[in-house]
């Protein structure tokens, strides 16, 4: 579990059925119903067509490091034990509108290289918050 409360994060007034299916660990995307193009984050009208009407769709199984930094600065007290770690931004390839940024575990920033796959994993806060976050290596085959 991460080493900060729950009190970092806050519901905002498009995300709440995001974090619900993070709570349920389905990672899902909102997408628009008139033109296809999904979107985060959340948002109830559609930046390319400006339609109102969506759904979520889930995260496809293939998702690649886009970019990411080493933070080494705690910008709060409560994320000081937890120096040096990695920001990422991850991207799937079959829902080029999606970049999301996100944390990176168990990866080494010296041999992380730009287009690496990625693996999901879930990473509870609270009762009430799941964090979608990744690690280096590609979904489990077979
Ligand atoms: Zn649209």
């Amino acid at each position: 579990m991460m080493p900060f409360a729950s009190e970092f994060w806050s519901r905002g007034p498009n995300d709440g059925l995001f974090w619900d299916y993070c709570l349920a660990r389905e990672l899902r995307f909102q997408t628009c119903r008139s033109c296809g193009v999904a979107r985060q984050p959340p948002h109830p009208i559609c930046p390319v067509c400006a339609s109102a009407d969506h759904h979520w769709v889930p995260a496809p199984a293939t998702s690649r490091l886009y970019s990411f930094t080493v933070v080494r600065t705690a910008a709060h007290p409560a994320f000081k034990d937890d120096l040096p770690y990695i920001v990422a931004i991850v991207e799937f390839p079959e829902l080029p509108g999606i970049k999301m940024v996100t944390r990176l575990f168990d990866a080494d920033a010296g041999s992380l290289r730009i287009g690496v796959p990625l693996t999901l994993v879930w990473e509870p806060v609270s009762a009430d918050l799941v964090l979608p976050c990744f690690r280096p290596g590609g979904p489990a085959t077979g």
